[in-house]
């Protein structure tokens, strides 16, 4: 018997898929929804969501009942590799989505992504025509060099087929979309690994999100996130080249550092609740294709993670809305090809490539020790200088400041 078509098949209910869904849903598309995992199912992320997604979701209706899962920030914490830290209040400020045009509050939250995304992928559900859970894609089908659907294998063990002219590839960073379409690309050199692991009975946890430069991982960083009910979230990652270059071993490094100052006093009594996890982080400081004929790629699928932040939800639903609103261009023309989908893959990179392309090379100053030293501890003894960097992470004032010298030129004045 031939499978049903529907509008669109959406591979993925992490937030990119469930956030396509929804919007597709919306737009009035027939829609299938899929996931191999059962929900509520664990992925290892940091759990902080940034301006962007909070935008999002607070488009699609959801961001109440999504913030009351979690822990809301006031602060971010930024601490240099001699242990001196700076915190920059976000309090008060409006942060300017410069994708969405949004201007959600910059008190942001940590939401424990077990919690959501099974809230997302519930709300999905409900507006899809089929979702299955315990259903792993395992090839595409093509017709005539065009994606056409795809085959999965459910709970049962039983193969079955979707079919749709669209698929949405939201099956995360090691896409099985992506590689099916030959559009995998696991550079090390654009790639982040991170452990991440929740401990109960940190000290000192407050309303702020802590991001160290450590030297043990740099340029990358270990984080303490607070995620609500006493618990953090705490992980530490570096480029995949780097770990590689330094023969780095992430849960070693983890472990020097939270048993020596400062961070050694406030895990004296905490308690890890699980074995450290890793996940891989593709990110954005590469352009990657992520569409083709009868498929799109979303989120980290697609690589668009921030180089420099490791935020990746909130570029995951931005890319979510532009291929939904492609799709039903698209469909409403009658044409899936490859050209018609490229608009997806230019409107991406318009909007983010240059957010993208700034994010990056902070990474690269953040590499050097005495850049790092010079603004951390400048702003920690500067209100001005904490007002500044607060600027830059709201967005009313540029983010390219970081990366000019006279910004340097200044600090060193001051
Ligand atoms: C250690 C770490 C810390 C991070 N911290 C943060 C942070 O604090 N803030 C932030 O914004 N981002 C963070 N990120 C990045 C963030 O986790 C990702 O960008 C985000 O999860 C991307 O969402 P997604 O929907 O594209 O993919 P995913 O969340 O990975 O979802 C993909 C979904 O596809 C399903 N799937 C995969 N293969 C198949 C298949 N063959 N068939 C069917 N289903 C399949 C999976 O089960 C999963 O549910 C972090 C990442 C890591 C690894």
């Amino acid at each position: 018997m031939t499978a049903r078509e529907h509008d669109v098949v959406v591979v993925g209910g992490g937030p990119a898929g469930s956030v396509a869904a929804l919007y597709a849903a919306r737009a009035g598309l027939d829609v299938a929804l899929v996931d191999r995992a059962e929900f509520p199912r664990d992925k290892v992320c940091g759990d902080a969501l940034s301006g962007r997604a909070v935008s999002i979701l607070q488009e699609l209706g959801l961001w109440q009942e999504l913030a009351a899962e979690g822990a809301v920030f006031h602060e971010v914490v930024f601490g240099a590799p001699s242990g001196v830290s700076a915190r920059i209040g976000l309090r008060g400020r409006e942060y300017l989505d410069l994708a969405t045009g949004a201007v959600p509050p910059a008190d942001v939250a940590c939401v424990r992504r077990k919690r959501l995304d099974h809230l997302l992928f519930e709300h999905a559900r409900a507006g899809s025509q089929v979702s299955r859970t315990g259903f792993e894609i395992q090839r595409l089908l093509w017709d005539a060099g065009s994606v056409r659907g795809v085959v999965g294998v459910d709970a049962s063990g039983r193969e079955r087929e979707l079919r749709a002219p669209i698929v949405l590839g939201a099956d995360g960073a090691y896409s099985r979309v992506a590689r099916e379409t030959g559009l995998h690309d696991p550079d090390p050199d654009h790639v982040i690994v991170a452990l991440r692991r929740y401990y109960e009975g940190v000290e000192d946890l407050d309303t702020g999100i802590e991001l160290h430069f450590v030297d043990d991982v740099a340029p990358g960083y270990f984080w303490i996130f607070p995620v609500g009910g006493g618990l953090a979230n705490v992980g530490i990652g570096s480029l995949r080249a780097v770990v590689k270059r330094r023969g780095l071993r992430l849960p070693e490094a983890m472990e020097r550092v939270v048993a020596r100052p400062p961070f050694a006093a406030r895990f004296a009594g905490a308690r890890a609740l699980e074995p450290a996890r890793g996940w891989s982080l593709p990110v954005g400081s590469k352009r990657r294709p992520c569409s083709g004929a009868g498929f799109m790629l979303l989120g980290d699928a697609a690589g668009l993670i921030d180089p420099f932040t490791g935020e990746g939800i909130g570029n995951a639903l931005f890319s979510a809305k532009l291929a939904v609103e492609v799709a039903v261009e698209a469909l409403a023309a009658g044409d899936t090809g490859a050209s018609r989908l490229a608009s997806y893959e230019r409107r991406v990179w318009q909007v983010l490539g240059d957010e993208l392309a700034t994010s990056e090379r902070i990474r690269h100053l953040a590499a050097h020790r005495t850049v790092l030293k010079l603004v951390i501890h400048k702003a920690a003894r500067s209100a001005a200088v904490q007002d500044l960097i607060g600027g830059m992470i709201a967005n009313s004032l540029p983010r390219e400041t970081l990366t000019s010298p006279l910004f340097y030129l200044k600090l060193l004045l001051s």
